[in-house]
């Protein structure tokens, strides 16, 4: 049984988020579709988060090193010790990030992940959700995130990841939007649909260690980079 990492809740309930029109640019086969609408679609009933977000709360729980729920540990005395960037809305997560002194939140694409406003070593924790394949430039970006965390920070993020196939660059292709469908706005145009080669990303970034958090493979997963 899946426990909401944020609030401890257990009731989900589930709705259907991705549209046909996606899932056929995406290529995605009738099992890939079915986890990539829970990852989106499956929420908690108790705070509203989503799959994704529970992922990326499970991550963000392992880099503070807590047992707590990340609902309560944001509001603990440790917590003020991290200074945390959160880029984009990181799933559900930010009015709980937002608990926390040392949260900043700035939106993409007003800062440019490639070339990011700020000094190294700046934050302890940097996350992402779902942003990163939005970025022409995936590896250049994951660098950029590693320069301004201190030595001993993380990186926490989610995209999206079919399991069982390869990365591949939409150049060249359809054009392909997140989102809301009657939305086809360039912030949510498709650069990159990732798969079981994701990680290689984040090595080619720089990083010396990238480790995978499943809450429901392959719906849920999220990544923890370190420098
Ligand atoms: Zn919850």
């Amino acid at each position: 049984m899946t426990v909401c990492s944020v609030c401890g809740g257990t009731r989900f309930e589930r709705r259907a988020v991705l549209g046909d029109l996606l899932a056929e640019e995406w290529g995605l086969t009738a099992r890939e579709r079915d986890y990539v609408d829970r990852q989106q679609g499956c929420q908690c009933v108790g705070c509203g988060a989503n799959l994704r977000s529970i992922a990326l709360a499970e991550a963000l729980r392992t880099v503070f090193g807590t047992e707590s729920l990340l609902g309560d540990f944001v509001k603990t005395e440790r917590a003020r010790k991290f200074s945390v960037l959160e880029i984009n809305e990181a799933g559900f997560l930010t009015p709980v990030l937002a608990a926390m002194p040392g949260h900043v939140f700035r939106t993409y694409p007003d800062i440019d992940m490639h070339a990011m406003p700020f000094a190294e070593g700046t934050f302890d924790v940097v996350t992402h959700s779902d942003t990163l394949e939005h970025v022409a430039d995936p590896v250049r970006a994951l660098a950029e995130c590693r320069r301004i965390l201190t030595p001993n920070g993380a990186l926490c993020f989610t995209i999206p990841i079919i399991v069982d196939r390869m990365t591949r660059s939409r150049a060249g292709l359809p054009k392909s939007y997140h989102g809301n469908p009657d939305v086809r706005a360039e912030d949510y145009v498709v650069h990159w649909e990732f798969g079981a080669d994701a990680w290689t990303r984040v090595m080619e970034a720089g990083f010396s260690s990238v480790q995978t958090i499943a809450v429901d493979y392959p719906a849920a997963l999220a990544l923890i980079a370190r420098p």
